[in-house]
């Protein structure tokens, strides 16, 4: 909503989690009004004027609301035939609905990396649709023939993608890239997202395949920093993100295929790694059934073998991690089963910390979400049980999630 409100919440006999801390407080409780959190203790609480709402949890977990730094709302089909025939209209209604699943599984920002757009988060922020923040990026940017140029080999009309449902467009060469990463922060994009290597979901390209010069990814650095914003790259082999981390890109999304150089520079540079296992994973499990293309099928397991070597060491070595899913399609259903996969080689306060804290710090949002410090928007979840003592405690919202507030106001959850 757009209008000022005035509105209060004490949420009283709570545990409450502190991801930056890794402590979870007995018998506390948690105060809100207009929209963000104005404190918490422990011991009795505040007494409230007649008319704030109290929400006695009764022993259960209050939480920050998690956050999804990889996500595209847009993409809710792989059959390009059908999607073919959507209006842009039709396309966001399902978008639209797409987030509100989101929210409703524990989600209260998320990063679109590719196809939301202004108006979607304007729709979400006026309470027109419900859904989580959405940190939105525009659309990413593709060399022609890359992961986001989406045509048929038989295909030799222009790209032009600015109108259709596309999470992509084409931009050649250092002058293109400016113009369409300006174009893309004149819209309002937080974040410029750059298709450095070959893709899955793409049928056309390998995955070690280098897309885009040292000088193209320059410009789009260049570009993002005279708004003060910054650049993710999509990208697999070292041979692509390494060159993108020398050129100044703040983060990288999926890094599969790392090596020790890359480590090295996501630690020197202070950047961030967003994996996505969970796409490989339920690709490979379920693609074939969803409509993804033979031809993207066969490429899941040049990168899902190792991705979670690639976490392990990255982990290890301190590097920024953030939580991502990257689902596509009617897959997006498992989003956080990020966390059962997380789980095998990471301890629970981390893989809490990449979808709070940490993910915060990359979208520019320290203090505001993934924490539960006063002055934060009160985006909390309520959960029976402690996600420190079980992660899968957040991956069954139907038994453990009781609560997702937004913005201080809770949103009933179905089970
Ligand atoms: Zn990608
Ligand atoms: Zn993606």
């Amino acid at each position: 909503m757009t209008t000022p409100s005035t509105d209060r919440l004490l949420i009283t006999n709570a545990h409450l989690l502190h991801p930056e801390s890794g402590e979870v407080t007995d018998a506390s409780w948690l105060e809100a009004a207009d929209r963000r959190i104005t404190g918490h203790g422990t011991g009795r609480p505040p007494t409230v004027p007649d008319g704030v709402p109290v929400l006695d949890v009764k022993g259960a977990t209050v939480m920050p609301g998690l956050i999804d730094a990889h996500v595209h709302i847009l993409l809710t089909t792989f059959d390009r035939a059908e999607s073919a025939s959507w209006t842009p209209g039709y396309a966001t209604v399902r978008a639209l609905k797409e987030a509100e699943r989101m929210l409703r599984r524990g989600f209260t920002t998320v990063r679109d990396v590719g196809g939301a757009d202004h108006g979607m988060a304007r729709a979400i922020e006026e309470g027109l649709a419900l859904g989580p923040r959405l940190i939105h990026g525009g659309k990413a940017l593709s060399q022609t023939g890359g992961h986001g140029d989406i045509r048929p080999l038989g295909d030799d009309t222009a790209p032009c993608c600015q109108t259709r449902p596309a999470f992509a467009r084409v931009a050649d060469g250092v002058e293109a890239v400016r113009a369409a990463a300006r174009d893309e922060f004149r819209k309002g994009a937080a974040h410029l997202k750059m298709l450095i290597s070959g893709g899955v979901a793409s049928p056309h390209d390998e995955v070690s395949a280098v897309q885009y010069t040292d000088e193209e990814i320059r410009a789009a650095v260049t570009e993002a920093e005279h708004h003060n914003r910054y650049v993710t790259v999509h990208g697999y082999h070292p041979r692509g993100i390494n060159r993108a981390l020398r050129a100044g890109v703040r983060c990288v999304e999926h890094g599969n295929l790392l090596d020790d150089e890359t480590i090295r520079l996501l630690v020197e540079h202070d950047a961030y790694l967003v994996p996505t296992l969970v796409t490989y994973d339920q690709m490979a499990q379920f693609g074939k059934h969803a409509g993804l293309p033979e031809r993207s099928y066969r490429k899941i397991a040049d990168v899902q073998a190792v991705g979670l070597t690639a976490l392990e060491r990255a982990h290890k070595a301190g590097v920024n991690l953030v939580y991502g899913s990257d689902l596509l399609g009617p897959l997006q259903t498992a989003q956080l089963e990020e966390f059962t996969l997380r789980a095998e080689v990471q301890p629970p306060i981390d893989i809490l910390r990449s979808a709070t804290t940490t993910a915060a710090r990359l979208l520019n949002l320290e203090g505001e979400v993934g924490t539960l410090a006063a002055g934060a928007h009160a985006d909390l979840l309520v959960v029976d049980g402690n996600p420190l003592d079980d992660i899968r405690t957040l991956t069954r919202p139907e038994q453990n999630l009781r609560h997702v507030i937004r913005c201080g106001t809770p949103l009933a959850v179905a089970g």
